[in-house]
Parts: structure tokens; C-alpha cells; sequence
């Protein structure tokens, strides 16, 4: 599933490609009720600004309105040159913005909605989101404040995943942000010091710019995907585990994470 790294990584792609022009073509192939009047209502509209919080991307137009996307774990974003072969097949495209020599080209939903500026900035499911990780002014007490008011027996591993308490964190920096900080993702997050959550945070905000820049291929790779290898760290061997409701992965060092 897209993190916050690769929402942050497509929104500065998308940038580069349409900000401050105006698509001449705008297409919605995918026969999805509601979407058919996109390319009037977006026709002849400057793109003002592309931006991201946490897992949710916002490709904003002249006059009030607002392109909101999420991927969950199907969708995907992406910028290409004219005439260059897609990475997934047309007919999942939901979305064609072309501007120039370049398409940018959203396959597979789920979830993509036009909305008035105001809605934005109400939509309770948005409004409700905690500080974006990779955010400029993240805001450390705020996000100790959230962390608290989520359930305690909540396991640290589960409740960093709570996009209301940080916006960005999924499987993979979960699992490598509470090895960096040598947390247990099992321990129960009423029993996590906030000096042990701000080592979680601030390895994440340490580390997430630069796969955010480069792309997945940058993210530190120490126990997510590596069960039943050993832990570089003690030598133990590193397990996974579904974790709480969601039963998400969960990778750790029994040996050298407490
Ligand atoms: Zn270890």
C-alpha cells in the first residue's frame, strides 16, 4: 500500500508536470458514475498547486475546485511523456490530466472525487487527519497529544497506522521506525514513553524525505519483507505477525526490540 513517502513522491512528479499550466485534455475513461462531467467542469482551468498529506493527494484548480485522490492499496499515479507505454493498462485509467508533452495518468481509483475548496476543508474524513509526517511544521505535541487519546492497549505498531493520530505511516515505516527506535511493535502504546514515540516519529521524519524525493527504492529495508532472515542489528531472527482489527503485517526483532 502507498505511503506517505510515495503520495509526497507523485505529488512533486505532478508538480513538475502540470502546475501552473492548463490541460488542454482532460479524460475520465473509466465508466465510474459521477465522473462524467470532469473534463467540462475542469476544462480551461489553471492547475494552482499539487500537494499531499499524509496518504492523501490534492491537485488544486483555478476557481475553486479541488481534485482529491487516495490509493489505498490498488491505485497508482503516473506522469509520463507523450507517446510512453503506461505501466498499467488504459482501460483502468480513471483519470487523463494532459498538459504539453506530458500525461499524468491515475489507474484504478479507488478513491478520486472533485470537491469545492470549502469541502475540503471541511470533509470530516480530512479534517480529521493528525499532522502529516513528512508536514513542514510537524508538530510533535500534537501528535503525543493524539497518540494519547487513542486507546492505550492499542499496540504501538497498530496505532501509528491511525491516520487521525500521524498522517503517512503504513506498514512498511511502521515496521522500520519502531526497529530504528529498538520498540516492539507489540508493546501496548499506554506503556510507550513519548520519548520512545518521538524516537519513532523523528526517524520517520528523518528518514521518509529522502524515499519522498527518490522513490521506494531509498526506504530502509532492515525488517519489513524480511521474515525468517537475520536481524542485522543481534543476529536474532526476524518474525511477522497480522496485527489488531486490520490484521496488519507487522515485522520486528524479537531479540533486540523491547
Ligand atoms: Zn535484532
Amino acid at each position: 500500500m502507498p505511503e506517505g513517502d510515495t503520495i509526497h513522491h507523485a505529488a512533486s512528479r505532478i508538480r513538475a508536470a502540470i502546475a501552473g499550466t492548463v490541460p488542454e485534455r482532460i479524460a475520465t475513461p473509466h465508466p465510474r458514475h459521477g465522473m462524467d462531467r470532469w473534463p467540462e467542469r475542469l476544462r480551461g482551468r489553471e492547475v494552482v498547486s499539487v500537494d499531499a498529506h499524509g496518504k492523501h493527494l490534492f491537485i488544486r484548480f483555478q476557481g475553486d475546485v479541488t481534485l482529491h485522490s487516495h490509493l489505498r492499496m490498488t491505485g497508482l499515479w503516473g506522469v509520463y511523456r507523450e507517446g510512453e507505454r503506461w505501466r498499467r493498462a488504459a482501460r483502468r485509467a480513471w483519470l487523463v490530466l494532459a498538459s504539453g508533452p506530458v500525461e499524468v495518468v491515475q489507474f484504478d481509483g479507488p478513491v478520486l472525487e472533485l470537491m469545492s475548496d470549502r469541502r475540503v476543508r471541511t470533509d470530516p474524513r480530512l479534517a480529521a487527519l493528525g499532522p502529516d509526517i513528512l508536514g513542514e511544521g510537524f508538530d510533535e505535541r500534537e501528535f503525543l497529544r493524539r497518540l494519547r487519546a487513542d486507546d492505550p492497549t492499542r499496540p504501538i505498531g497498530d496505532a501509528l497506522l491511525e491516520q487521525r493520530t500521524v498522517a503517512g505511516i503504513g506498514n512498511v515505516w511502521k515496521s522500520e521506525c519502531c526497529f530504528a527506535a529498538a520498540v516492539d511493535p507489540w508493546r501496548p502504546a499506554g506503556a510507550v514513553s513519548d520519548g520512545d514515540a518521538l524516537a519513532i516519529a523523528r526517524f520517520a521524519r528523518e528518514r521518509m524525505p529522502l524515499s519522498a524525493r527518490e522513490g521506494p527504492r531509498a526506504r530502509p529495508r532492515e525488517v519489513y519483507g524480511r521474515a525468517g532472515e537475520r536481524c542485522r542489528r543481534c543476529g536474532a531472527i526476524v518474525l511477522e505477525r497480522g496485527q489488531w482489527d486490520g490484521n496488519r503485517a507487522t515485522f520486528w526483532c524479537p531479540g533486540c526490540q523491547r
